[in-house]
């Protein structure tokens, strides 16, 4: 086993679930685990640690003391709680031997390096236990306010700043250097790869996506005295809502996305009519207007049938994440990689959020993946084969060697 899988299949025993997967979710003892595990990583291959305030986690290869420029790579430790061993480790695992590699080049070649470079593992990007998602990232690009993110609250209300200080990564030590550029191989989470049988697709742009809450008000009574024709029932208004969004992709037959895959019920108890639900929406497409068609078109489908069963509405939260278009020069350089090494790459658009679209807003950012077996992912049995991963750690190393080196 190469270095890279050794290393992957280390991390997937912190957190591990009984059905293969992996579950570690942020501020937790299992992401202190990993945490602690990638900083002895950073320390033991010669490289600077630091930790910023929100918890991102970096590892420094000074290899041209007279600039003040950093080159970054890497992704996300923090899964889903039925994730699978790759979804973000490999980039921060990939993303650490590239560094090492890198640095070992630059010394072997005295004088070729211009910029600095390092790795990095942004906190809560899947965004499971803490939203919103992309936080560590949003964060360091000035997109989300630290204070905004410390007050962001678990399930059980706890504060992802308290989180953060409980796991001892609520760090002073922000990187020192001018971010210039950002890479990150990721496994693809879609079959598109798959499908062409091509080994590597460069990130050309995202998807918009608009994630809508919705709080459904009924009224709470008993679930055996009230006659049926009183009941204010917002689970029942819920329900409606939920089907009425997947008929209205359907209607709309552009090849959006959409899903309805949180809900919260009150009270949750078998005897008592739901008075409150809130269920978390979201619609994703390429085209922006397809997406405020679909939602806005549904917004009033779902006003007017929860009134007819006497259910009002409110919108809870209501946030559009436009498509982003990554840097075209990074799509360039990594298909050039690609080709030089031999390998067959495409170019593709992400349905997907991922950190360097949140990077993208200050740093010219790159997004590279690899084959999803099956296009399966935020699932247990998420594979890519170890020769795939190896061809995207490739093309990565080739990429960061000539954004540290390049003249200009
Ligand atoms: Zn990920």
């Amino acid at each position: 086993m190469n270095e890279l899988n050794a290393l992957i299949a280390r991390f997937a025993r912190i957190g591990a679930t009984e059905d293969g997967g992996v579950c570690r979710l942020t501020g937790t003892a299992v992401d202190k685990e990993a945490r602690d595990l990638f900083i002895r990583e950073i320390v033991d291959r010669g490289l600077t640690p630091k930790v910023d305030a929100i918890g991102n986690l970096f590892g420094v290869a000074i290899l041209a003391p007279e600039s003040a420029d950093v080159v970054l790579t890497g992704s996300h430790l923090d899964s889903q709680p039925t994730g699978g061993r790759y979804d973000g480790v490999y980039g921060v695992l990939a993303g650490l031997l590239a560094v090492q590699a890198v640095k070992e080049r630059c010394a072997a070649n005295p004088g070729a390096a211009r910029r600095n470079l390092a790795v990095v593992s942004w906190t809560n990007e899947e965004g499971a236990r803490f939203q919103p998602s992309l936080t560590g990232s949003s964060v360091f690009t000035g997109a989300l306010r630290l204070q905004d993110a410390y007050a962001c609250v678990d399930g059980e209300g706890i504060p992802l700043g308290e989180a953060l200080s409980a796991i001892g990564y609520r760090g002073t030590t922000q990187l020192d250097q001018n971010p210039v550029r950002y890479v990150e191989v990721h496994v693809e989470q879609a079959d598109s790869l798959e499908k062409s049988s091509a080994d590597i697709a460069a990130v050309s742009e995202s998807w918009t996506t608009r994630k809508i809450s919705v709080m459904f008000e009924g009224e709470y009574s008993h679930t055996g005295s009230t006659p049926m024709a009183l009941r204010r029932d917002a689970l029942r208004a819920a329900s409606r809502a939920i089907e009425a969004l997947y008929q209205e992709v359907a209607n709309e037959n552009a090849g959006a996305h959409a899903a309805a895959a949180r809900i919260s019920v009150y009270p949750n108890s078998p005897n008592v009519v739901a008075g409150r639900v809130r269920v978390w929406f979201e619609v994703r497409h390429e085209d922006e207007a397809v997406v405020s068609a679909i939602s806005d078109r549904f917004l009033r489908r779902i006003e007017r049938e929860s009134a007819d069963v006497r259910v009002g509405l409110s919108i809870a939260a209501d946030e559009k994440r436009l498509g982003t278009a990554l840097d075209p020069d990074g799509v360039a350089l990594v298909l050039s990689a690609a080709a030089d090494l031999g390998y067959k790459a495409l170019t593709l658009k992400t349905s997907i959020g991922h950190d360097a679209l949140a990077l993208q807003r200050c740093v010219p950012s790159s997004l590279i993946f690899v084959p999803s077996q099956g296009g399966l992912s935020h699932n247990p049995r998420e594979f890519t084969a170890p020769e795939a991963l190896d061809k995207g750690y490739a093309v990565l190393t080739e990429v960061l060697w000539n954004m540290v080196t390049a003249k200009g």
